[in-house]
């Protein structure tokens, strides 16, 4: 037999059981319905998949889980020579300063960064440790405008950020303390997103959208401020990275920091 006409033939015999079924529904109106368990929402909201160094960003309706090796996708002095990412330099970083290789090298890692979904200004602030603080977009740790414990000034530290602006430390953590040029200039704009703290407020490069450059007056003591920006049109607080310390957070997160692991 023909599959269609079996089909219908299928169908045809189902059509008075479906209308069976439709009118006992409609003579027991007094059934309750067996209420379903709310299933919190896991889409991932698309400005997280701004975060394009990630190996997975997933969510469970109120934290964002973000996967990451924290190698970064530019070129630099600091990868092992063998490195197809290996590249000399010489000439002023930051600041002015002349570039003097530090002795470590980059060396992949493993970190995982859960941050909240919802941010919200936190009653008591926190400060900020040494090592990761955030993640920028190219899955780059960020860190905080200290060298060392009990508030070691970045001051000797400067002049060992590469032409991108980053350095790694003793394990070879690639971290930025300063605006990261590679996304400033190629993978954004001075006024886009560069990634997220681990409070889950976003980090805007060190221009306001109109072109404007961020100083610390605009900024309160935690190095951001509130208004609307392209990913979040309905305003939200945000840090921006500045020129002159602290860089990027000044007295500790806004909000409660999420966990990171590896
Ligand atoms: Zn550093
Ligand atoms: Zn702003």
């Amino acid at each position: 037999m023909h599959l269609l006409t079996k089909t219908l033939r299928y169908l045809a015999f189902l059509m008075p059981l479906v209308f069976v079924m439709a009118c006992s529904q409609d003579e027991t109106p007094t059934t309750t319905p067996t209420p379903t368990t709310p299933t919190s929402d896991t889409t991932v909201p698309a400005v997280y998949n701004k975060i394009y160094g990630a190996t997975s960003i997933t969510s469970d309706g109120t934290f964002i889980t973000i996967k990451t090796k924290g190698v970064p996708d530019h070129k630099s002095p600091y990868y092992p020579s063998g490195n197809s990412l290996y590249i000399a330099y010489t000439g002023q970083t930051f600041g002015g300063y002349n570039f003097a290789k530090n002795p470590n090298s980059i060396v992949e890692q493993s970190a995982i960064y859960k941050i909240p979904i919802n941010p919200k200004a936190a009653t008591t602030k926190s400060a900020t440790p040494l090592g990761r603080i955030g993640v920028a977009l190219n899955g780059v740790p960020f860190f905080n405008q200290y060298a060392g414990p009990n508030n070691q000034e970045l001051t000797g530290e400067i002049a060992s950020f590469d032409q991108f602006y980053g350095h790694p430390q003793q394990s070879g953590v690639y971290h930025y303390h300063v605006e990261p040029l590679h996304l400033t200039q190629v993978k954004s704009t001075k006024s886009g997103l560069m990634g997220f703290l681990m409070d889950g407020f976003p980090v805007y490069g060190p221009q306001e959208e109109n072109g404007t450059t961020v100083t610390n007056s605009s900024l309160d003591v935690y190095h951001g401020h509130t208004h609307a920006t392209v990913d979040f049109p309905a305003g939200i607080y945000h840090y921006h990275f500045t020129a002159v310390a602290p860089y990027l957070n000044g007295n500790g997160y806004y909000g409660t920091p999420g966990t990171i692991s590896q």
